[in-house]
């Protein structure tokens, strides 16, 4: 089965980034609806930023590319997101190490790690309408369909599906965590952005690795 090498990771989100751009209007109405309507502007922000420094990262190794991209959403966005998705990538940077290739099942590792930073840092569960209930099940997609011997490009499409519907479930819920929480019942009804956002990280992996 095919390795997923630094360059691929780079290319995947620099596609991240071209998604986010074409969803940024649609990504902040959406935070306008549950919480301070700068989701799109924050991510837009970030990424631009990150493909600011393409010459930089993208001949690195796996683990100093994302710790790039980590570092560079920490300091470039000002929400919630900035800090979660940076901690994403910075656990996920951890865990590749100086590897400048992964196989299928060390990149659904490599994403584990990176949501296991963000559980710990925002202490948020599925259930709790946050990017964590599209990236979990998208992830435990992916690492089943991997385990049981599927392609890179069967584990990413199922990983798409899983976190879409993860978004899905996101939309009656009632926010128990992050800016929407303050709103309490009349956070139901709306899509999480955050979760939104994940979404495009999976669809960007999907169209970049398959
Ligand atoms: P802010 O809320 O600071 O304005 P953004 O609007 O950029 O930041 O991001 C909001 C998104 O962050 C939410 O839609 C949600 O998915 C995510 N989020 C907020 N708090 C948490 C948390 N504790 N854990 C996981 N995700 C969270
Ligand atoms: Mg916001």
């Amino acid at each position: 089965m095919s390795n997923i090498s630094s360059s691929q990771i780079f290319a995947w989100v620099e596609r991240y980034a071209k998604h986010i751009a074409e969803q940024k209007d649609y990504l902040t109405q959406l935070d306008a609806a549950i919480g301070d309507a700068d989701h799109g502007a924050n991510m837009h922000r970030g990424l631009k930023a990150v493909l600011a420094k393409k010459a930089e990262l993208q001949n690195a190794d796996i683990g100093v590319l994302l710790k790039g991209v980590a570092m560079t959403l920490i300091s470039t966005v000002g929400g919630a997101s900035g800090a979660l998705y940076g901690t994403f990538f910075l656990q996920a940077s951890v865990m590749a190490g100086s590897k400048t290739e992964l196989t299928p099942s060390e990149f659904g590792s490599v994403l584990e790690k990176g949501l296991a930073g963000i559980v710990l840092r925002g202490k948020a569960a599925v259930g709790d309408k946050t990017m964590i209930d599209a990236l979990q099940p998208g992830i435990k997609a992916y690492k089943r369909s991997i385990d049981s011997g599927e392609t890179l490009e069967q584990a990413l499409s199922k990983a798409v599906s899983a976190a879409e519907e993860g978004l899905q479930s996101t939309v009656p819920l009632v926010a128990r965590k992050g800016r929407a929480s303050y709103l309490g019942e009349r956070s139901a009804g709306h899509p999480d952005p955050g979760a939104t956002s994940t979404v495009l990280l999976f669809r960007s992996a999907a169209e970049t690795f398959a």
